[in-house]
């Protein structure tokens, strides 16, 4: 078999950003696959929102969270510089717009981890670049033990976490994709492929119109 020489090859071809929202009741394990995910793709980077919840003592500031006081959070909301806001458990959340922006135009991904109201509010501002995947504990008795062995929180923040849990899993059905966290291997796994597939849509492929033109010009 000869090589063909007419056709050119596929260079690391050019891609659209998209923006992949991984959203759960807490303690079904998002923050560890999105650890995961972050430590094993390329070109796939952190959305590090702002909050005005405490620091856990395992937090860094502008790793995790950006955390800062709620009049600073009011004058970033009134300015327009949230993608997306909502108050949760009590406390303030918000995605930073312009990283975002900035990412999606250099072709890299964005990885969320916020809850469901933010998830509908960004779906809303970009239904093209959005994936949306909702973890899922195993059991409510798993979800608890989790957050217990986490040890990050008070008894207090726990009860009041676990109650919301419910509420969190009735919007189940705003998601695209739903994986079920019992094995981490295996739920890592699954939003791997899901990432992996998401990436190979053909619109998001822009750097495949001029290979295909090559192909059909070749002899
Ligand atoms: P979230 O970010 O959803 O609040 P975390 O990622 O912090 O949840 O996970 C909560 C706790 O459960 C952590 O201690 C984590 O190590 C543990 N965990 C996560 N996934 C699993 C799993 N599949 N099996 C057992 N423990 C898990
Ligand atoms: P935690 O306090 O455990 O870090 O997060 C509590 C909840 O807030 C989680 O469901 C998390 O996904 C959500 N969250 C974190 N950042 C944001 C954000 O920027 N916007 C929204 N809407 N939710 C967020």
């Amino acid at each position: 078999m000869s090589a063909d020489t007419q056709t050119p090859a596929l260079p690391r071809e050019a891609r659209r950003g998209l923006g992949l929202i991984l959203a759960s009741p807490s303690g079904a394990g998002k923050s560890t696959l999105s650890r995961q995910l972050l430590q094993t793709e390329n070109d796939i980077t952190l959305s590090v929102s702002v909050t005005t919840r405490g620091r856990r003592s395992s937090e860094i500031e502008g790793v995790h969270y950006h955390f800062i006081d709620t009049r600073r959070f009011e004058q970033m909301r009134e300015r327009g510089e949230l993608l997306e806001w909502a108050e949760v458990h009590g406390n303030f959340y918000g995605t930073p717009r312009e990283p975002v922006e900035a990412a999606f135009e250099a072709g890299r991904d964005v990885l969320f981890d916020i809850d469901w109201q933010g998830t509908v509010q960004v779906v809303e501002k970009l239904p093209e670049d959005i994936v949306t995947v909702f973890i899922l504990p195993p059991s409510m008795t798993e979800l608890a033990s989790r957050l217990h062995r986490r040890a990050e929180d008070t008894e207090e923040v726990i009860a009041k976490r676990l109650a919301n849990a419910r509420t969190e899993i009735a919007e189940w059905r705003r998601f695209e994709y739903v994986v079920v966290n019992d094995d981490l291997g295996r739920a890592f796994e699954e939003v791997r492929a899901i990432l992996r597939a998401e990436r190979l849509k053909r619109e998001r492929r822009v750097g495949l119109v001029g290979f295909v033109e090559g192909l059909l010009k070749a002899e």
